[in-house]
């Protein structure tokens, strides 16, 4: 019944295929180099583009929530849950009701979340394009979210579980799990082995 695997879903195939064996490599290679050993990073690979009900005409934008749930029906159709994450990743604006938009978000209960990585490009900011600076937040963003699913709630240390609303924040937050975080995790791991 422990959760083994963390599977990342391509969302879109622009923006995000082209980087998506980089990303499963880092997330492999930052969690055991946290000592967080056990988790299979996967990448699912078909692209599953989100039903059409998920975008707000109005807004330009994606529902968070409804693309979470989208995700755990089809995952419980070949069901996988209870052993797995489910991160899914799309070059995509996303919002929830209340904001103006998330960089990503998640569903602890249903093993699910999204990260949304349209506004993490610096080109969407009016700034040069640069790969790096993209994947460092991708790699970011995605180790949040996944945190989320682990059980981590927002920190206020030089962590990447602090809140971030804005991309000076992501920016300024490491790729890492500070020592509180990680121990929570390998709590989360260890309950649900
Ligand atoms: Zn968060
Ligand atoms: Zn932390």
């Amino acid at each position: 019944m422990g959760v083994k695997r963390i599977i990342l879903v391509p969302l879109t195939t622009h923006g995000v295929l082209e980087y998506l064996d980089a990303l499963n490599e880092a997330i492999g290679r930052k969690l055991r180099e946290m000592g967080l050993e056990g988790l299979d990073v996967l990448t699912w690979p078909d692209t599953l583009k989100p039903p059409m009900k998920c975008f707000d005409w109005s807004r330009l934008q994606y529902h968070g929530g409804c693309i979470v749930k989208y995700l755990r029906e089809v995952f419980q159709l070949i069901g996988l849950f209870d052993s797995s994450l489910v991160v899914g990743v799309g070059y995509l604006d996303g919002y929830e009701y209340g904001l103006d938009f998330v960089f990503g978000e998640a569903s602890p209960d249903q093993h699910v979340a999204v990260v949304f990585t349209k506004r993490l490009k610096p080109e969407y900011y009016g700034e040069q394009a640069r790969f790096d600076l993209y994947f460092e937040r991708l790699v970011k963003e995605t180790l949040h979210e996944l945190g989320h699913l682990m059980g981590l709630e927002h920190c206020s240390n030089y962590c990447v579980m602090r809140f971030s609303n804005s991309i000076l924040e992501v920016d300024a937050k490491p790729a890492e799990y500070c020592g509180d975080c990680v121990l929570k995790i390998k709590n989360y791991i260890s309950r649900t082995k």
